[in-house]
């Protein structure tokens, strides 16, 4: 299996679900010179038990940090805190997993639900990658080596085949979730861009799919557990190079078509 061997560590929405699962098993192969910055809306609420438990037995590893995806400025402190924090190695991967689901179909979505989900699945992560860049293009330059890598510089965008224009219609009768599968392509379009903006910096950045996942997002019904998900999304984050730079994956690895 490749590793996940890079240094500093965000994760968004780390609290629970994917999330928090994707904290776990990083611990589980953590080195010494690993650190992941865990970050949920609300670090202090009954949400973040669980986190702040594994915070308390890894004090060394984990930092838990504030990170509203809806609120601008939580973005933006949460940034200069995680800069303070950084030193000169920078920030080796960003995880954008935190988002929300908004269902319903054009008879049914609400404007506010459509609004709500736009705002945390696309404006959030896009802000996000805004102001960690510099902290990730310092990453990439402290790295020395040629090429990319999780391992040097990368931003994964945990998105959905709900976003795919291909896979996403024969299954949206059975799940009519417009707004969410409508914010979801519109990820897919950001990390396509952002892929174009950070080539020259050599970060790399594409779009993960975990599969149908038991979470409450997945919901009871779904075949996979958490843990067979985030085994195979690290396993893929592990092997990255340029080649899947702007790209669209499962966590198998198979390509999802856009
Ligand atoms: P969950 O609903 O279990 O967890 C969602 C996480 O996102 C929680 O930590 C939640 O925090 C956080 N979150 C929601 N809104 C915000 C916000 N405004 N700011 C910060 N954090 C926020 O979902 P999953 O773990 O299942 O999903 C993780 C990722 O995987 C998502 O991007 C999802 O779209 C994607 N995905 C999941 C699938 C599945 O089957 N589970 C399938 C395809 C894609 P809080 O506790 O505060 O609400």
């Amino acid at each position: 299996m490749a590793a996940v061997k890079a240094c500093n560590i965000l994760i968004t929405g780390a609290n629970r679900g994917l999330g928090l699962e994707t904290v776990k098993q990083l611990l589980k192969d953590s080195s010494q010179k690993q650190h992941i910055f865990a970050t949920c809306r609300d670090p202090d609420g009954p949400k973040s038990e669980a986190l702040r438990e594994l915070a308390k037995k890894h004090p060394n590893v984990i930092t838990i940090i504030r990170l509203d995806a809806d609120d601008p400025d939580s973005i933006k402190e949460s940034a200069k805190k995680v800069g303070s924090l950084l030193g000169n190695s920078g920030l080796n991967l960003l995880v954008n997993n935190a988002a929300k689901m908004g269902s319903g179909n054009i008879q049914t979505s609400s404007v506010e639900d459509m609004k709500n989900t736009f705002n945390t699945n696309v404006i959030g992560p896009l802000l996000i990658i805004r102001e960690y860049f510099p902290y990730l293009q310092a990453a990439a330059k402290a790295s020395g080596t040629p090429g990319m890598s999780c391992n040097k510089a990368a931003v994964i965008n945990i998105s959905s085949v709900g976003g795919s224009m291909t896979r996403m219609p024969p299954m949206y009768i059975q799940f009519p979730e417009l707004p969410y599968c409508i914010s979801k392509a519109g990820f897919n379009m950001l990390t396509v861009l952002a892929a174009e903006e950070l080539k020259a910096d050599e970060i790399l950045c594409m779009a993960l799919h975990p599969g149908w996942v038991k979470t409450e997002m997945g919901g009871e019904k779904a075949p996979l557990e958490s843990k067979e998900s985030v085994e195979g999304m690290l396993r893929v984050i592990g092997s990255l190079t340029e080649k899947q730079h702007g790209g669209f994956l499962d966590y198998t690895g198979e390509t999802i078509p856009w």
